[in-house]
């Protein structure tokens, strides 16, 4: 089964998508990464959602990668006695400590630490910014608020605080938990939400151990201003344009994203563009123009993902919210100006031998017919530098990793296929004709660009690249072919 564009795509399960038919339904039309929230659902959901990825890719011989996404210090009203109320502005409104169900003058802030670095004239936002509070007077365990914006608050709704460094610890002891238990499972990807300083992505690295790849989320301002840093120490990076677009203004979102995308470009790292890209689809089998035009943004800014949130997890029309993604992806793919534009921003800094030869493979690519570049990866690094390279032709990624071939399911233009282990290039060379061709890429006729790096089994070692024919009695015409 081949995907017909690049772009990946992300699809977070919930309530809507969280049955096998669904599940399968939403791979079959383009979801190629799975993200399990941890901010919703318990365990054992997690887990059913978790064996029914795994199992889907057993029956279809295709690796699917999960990425898990830690709540992280997300600040949450308490509950109500109403489960919701109205407040206006102009009225006070009080948070505190006391765990008692709220109502229309007050509500609990369960975090002790907020009201220590509270601010008199600080604003606090509710609901994604759509309430507004400014802070009058607050002590040890209260804030005494004027709702400057009004509307209606319920249960456990977020609350964001941009005008105050938080000192938060990174992970919450719900995090630490969670943690623990998807890799106990075993994903591919640990995203980390509201991350501030690169110290913040090391700490989560520690304690997964080498079980999961680590995507920093960006959505604090302070993480915008260490994204350099950020980005030396992480995986992979998500635009996380719903709580950006609180902490910040939001016209200083597209901006961010452009420069976020180029920066993980040049890294040869992953990024994903989340939020709100085909919102309305929650509730209508057919998107708004303007977020048609936003997924293309981010499809000709070069992002290697783009995501769906509650379209998918909780939204009527899941699978049309897929299908919108993909058939957006093979229109914008198809528009010579995405070539211009992709081809115009290829930059980075080469210096290595894996640099020249992944560059040599796409100009190889551009000028001759040749049908896909097959790469022999262990960690996937060198797999990451030929997706940085964006060539017109599609990526195989061979690799005898099965972790590796489901984290690359994340980085654009990549096709992923587990392989043995192989010792000497001569089986590297068939083996790459032989899934090119059994994937629906190449036939006899074919040619394919190979790389890999001799002796296999060390990361980091490309140094060969092969042009080679697909028909495998002639790869080595001399040779009687190895079974
Ligand atoms: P969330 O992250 O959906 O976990 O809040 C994405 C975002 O903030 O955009
Ligand atoms: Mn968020």
């Amino acid at each position: 089964m081949r995907r017909l564009r690049k772009i990946k795509i992300v699809a977070t399960l919930g309530p809507a998508s969280d049955d096998y038919d669904t599940i399968r339904a939403l791979f079959e039309t383009g979801a190629d990464v799975f993200r399990l929230n941890m901010s919703h659902g318990e365990h054992a959901d997690i887990a059913e959602r978790h064996r029914i990825i795994r199992q889907i890719e057993k029956d279809t011989g295709r690796p699917i990668a999960i990425l898990a996404d830690l709540q992280g210090p997300k600040l949450r009203v308490g509950v109500f006695k109403n489960g919701s109320e109205e407040i206006t502005e102009g009225q006070d409104f009080r948070l505190d400590l006391d765990d008692a169900p709220g109502d229309a003058t007050r509500v609990q802030l369960p975090h002790k630490e907020i009201f220590d670095v509270m601010e008199e004239g600080a604003t606090l936002l509710v609901n994604d910014g759509k309430i507004r509070l400014k802070i009058k007077d607050h002590g040890a365990d209260f804030a005494n608020c004027v709702v400057t914006v009004g509307g209606t608050i319920s249960n456990r709704k977020g609350v964001n605080v941009p005008d105050l460094e938080l000192p938060l610890a990174a992970l919450s002891d719900k995090d630490r938990k969670d943690l623990e238990f998807v890799c106990g499972l075993g994903v591919d990807w640990l995203a980390l939400s509201f991350v501030q300083r690169p110290r913040d992505v090391e700490e989560a690295r520690e304690l997964a151990r080498g079980r999961a790849a680590i995507l920093s989320k960006i959505e604090k301002p302070g993480a915008v201003k260490n994204f350099a840093e950020i980005l030396d120490v992480s995986d992979g990076i998500m635009v996380a344009r719903g709580d950006l677009g609180v902490e910040l203004p939001v016209q200083n979102v597209p901006p961010i994203q452009k420069r976020l995308i180029r920066m993980c470009r040049a890294k040869a790292k992953p990024v994903i563009v989340a939020t709100q890209m085909l919102e309305s689809m929650i509730d209508s089998p057919m998107p708004t123009r303007a977020e048609v035009s936003d997924v293309a943004a981010a499809i000709y800014e070069g992002a290697d993902a783009v995501m769906l949130s509650a379209e998918s997890a909780a939204g009527s029309y899941p699978i049309e919210a897929v299908q919108t993604m993909d058939n957006v992806a093979i229109e914008v793919e198809s528009d010579p100006t995405y070539r211009e534009v992709i081809n115009a921003s290829r930059g980075g800094d080469k210096q290595t031998v894996a640099d020249a030869i992944v560059s040599a493979a796409r100009e190889i690519a551009e000028t001759t017919n040749i049908v896909a570049i097959c790469c022999f990866s262990q960690s996937g690094t060198t797999a990451s530098l030929v997706a940085r390279e964006r060539p017109v032709v599609p990526i195989i990624a061979l690799t005898p990793m099965v972790g590796t071939a489901r984290r690359l399911c994340l980085t654009w233009g990549m096709h992923c296929v587990q392989t043995g282990e192989v010792g000497r290039f001569k089986e590297a060379v068939i083996n790459a004709a032989r899934a090119a061709r059994s994937e629906g890429f190449a036939n006899e006729n074919d040619q394919i660009v190979v790389t890999a790096g001799v002796p296999f089994g060390q990361s980091g070692t490309t140094n060969i690249l092969r042009v080679a024919p697909c028909d495998e009695r002639l790869i080595y015409p001399n040779d009687t072919p190895p079974e």
